[in-house]
């Protein structure tokens, strides 16, 4: 019979569960939400809209599995995570369609996210193995007395839409690595790539069940479930990738429960380039920095301090470039400027720079949106009090300012209120050093833009950009607690 949509043609809609407790299952209330593809507007998938009460679920089946799970071997970890790579690597090309579907992200960052989470799985499946505590010298004789790491429990992890296969891998990896369980909660924008797809992986890869559970939900919906991943007691630490205004409410509100959070928050990060260096490089540099993933990413390039000298030319070269970045369609290889996530976001970015062109602001090149796309912007004289100039800006737009010198771009540099990532680009690398001690950033490139990640790395910012760090190396100071346990080889004597 020809009454089937594949007969008929019609496309069928993906309907995609949540995962807890190892099963994949509907929202308890039965609800669902589109999610859509930013180029096209279409729906790409129905998924679960959780609420409150799923997270309670996934909350529980993770304490539950916790018991098992906190103490496996690390072979039985390693072999899950070696496992996951190789899925993960097997489905590659699926994913960098889901990328482009559900956030507009290009190839170049595509293979960026794929290739960042490879190693990221891979360096994990070691981690089991490194050492998990000291021996400490006590004044009490025969007392053996030692710091030991255990997992702290059950790990909420809230992650965005935009970098969503970095982002989301990160903040589950670390935590699953040490012993500890995991409730995560992808974006609205991106509950394939940021949480289904994990769960997929996962199972596959013989995660037991409960130790990852995936909570997908529909825009307004997100509050709800953070309140009930901030104050359930069995929740002992959050981690939370987002905007500051997002993590300063989650923050306080972990504060009253007094549970401990890693915070990567927004960031308006400077690259300052200096007389001395190769303006070629410097405009290459520059463009990356601001426009990959059409300016979409925390550590994008926001405001650029040219020295005085060099600023014409630069001004000129990298507005041509600029010019010719080609935008449209993510899936088209020549598309350097993708669509903005939502409407919102284009609407958002369009308002900021018209209120900033009304203040006397120049625009040299871009400055206007073409559909669902923004053109790569540069844009300068921008007035210190307008939205641009005070908020992040999560879109391709870079503004260039003229600095005297070093020391006026250090000033200037710093006079925000983040400090995430910064570069500087010179041709004196010691130059870059000293100036590089005196930037208030957590992550600082010399001669290179602001955006790098490895997965080893310490990730994370200071001031209104948040507070713990990512990274391999660094997790076990956020997902482990230090226990002081002591053995007594002889009896110790009393006072009473
Ligand atoms: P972005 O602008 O990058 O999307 P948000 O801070 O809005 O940053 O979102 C980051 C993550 O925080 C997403 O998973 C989003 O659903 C979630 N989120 C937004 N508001 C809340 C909230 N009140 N409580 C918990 N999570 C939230």
């Amino acid at each position: 019979m020809a009454t089937d949509a594949k007969a008929l043609r019609i496309p069928t809609i993906p309907v995609f569960e949540q995962f807890i407790g190892g099963a994949w299952g509907p929202a308890w209330s039965g609800r669902t939400f589109d999610d859509l593809d930013p180029w096209s507007g279409q729906i790409v998938a129905r998924m679960a809209a959780g609420d409150a009460w799923d997270a309670r679920r996934a909350i529980e089946a993770a304490q539950e599995a916790f018991a098992s799970w906190g103490t496996s071997t690390p072979s039985t970890r390693q072999n899950i995570f070696l496992r996951a790579a190789d899925i993960l690597e097997r489905r590659r090309a699926e994913v960098m369609d889901w990328l482009a579907s559900e956030t507009g992200c290009g190839h170049d960052f595509g293979l960026i996210q794929i290739e960042f989470v490879l190693s990221l799985l891979k360096q994990a499946s070691g981690a089991g193995y490194a050492a998990v505590g000291q021996v400490i010298p006590s004044d009490q004789p025969g007392s053996l007395a030692m710091a030991v790491r255990r997992p702290v429990g059950v790990v909420a992890a809230i992650v965005p839409w935009n970098a969503a296969l970095i982002l989301s891998a990160r903040a589950i990896v670390a935590p699953l690595m040490l012993g500890n369980t995991v409730v995560l909660k992808p974006s609205e924008e991106s509950p394939w790539v940021a949480g289904v797809l994990w769960g997929q992986i996962f199972q596959e890869a013989g995660l037991p069940p409960g130790v990852l559970n995936v909570v997908t939900h529909a825009p307004g919906d997100a509050g709800a479930i953070g309140n009930e991943l901030i104050e359930h007691p069995f929740v002992r630490r959050i981690n939370f990738t987002g905007s500051t205004a997002t993590g300063r409410r989650l923050a306080e509100k972990a504060g009253r429960h007094l549970k401990r959070m890693v915070l990567e928050l927004g960031g308006q990060n400077p690259l300052i380039i200096l007389s001395d260096a190769d303006l070629a490089y410097a405009v290459d540099a520059a463009a990356y920095g601001a426009f990959l993933h059409q300016g979409q990413i925390c550590m994008c390039a926001r405001r650029l301090f040219v020295e005085r000298p060099v600023a014409d030319e630069f001004l000129e070269r990298f507005s041509a470039k600029s010019a010719r970045l080609a935008h449209g369609d993510p899936r088209d290889a020549r598309t350097v400027i993708g669509p903005l996530i939502n409407n919102h976001a284009l609407s958002m970015v369009t308002r900021r720079v018209d209120e900033a062109v009304a203040g006397g602001a120049r625009v040299l090149a871009g400055g206007h949106p073409v559909g669902r796309c923004y053109p790569a912007t540069v844009i300068t004289d921008v007035p210190s009090n307008c939205e641009l100039s005070q908020e992040e800006t999560f879109g391709p737009v870079a503004i260039v300012d003229i600095v005297d010198d070093a020391d006026d771009a250090i000033r200037r540099a710093n006079d925000s209120v983040w400090g995430l990532t910064a570069g500087v680009i010179t041709g004196d690398a010691e130059r870059g050093m000293a100036i590089a001690e005196r930037l208030d950033a957590g992550i600082i490139h010399i001669n290179d833009q602001p955006i790098h990640d490895e997965p080893q790395m310490p990730f994370g910012g200071v001031k209104d950009s948040g507070w713990g760090r990512f990274g391999v190396t660094f997790a076990p100071e956020e997902f482990t607690d230090t226990h002081w346990v002591t053995v007594k080889r002889r009896q110790r004597t009393f006072p009473f």
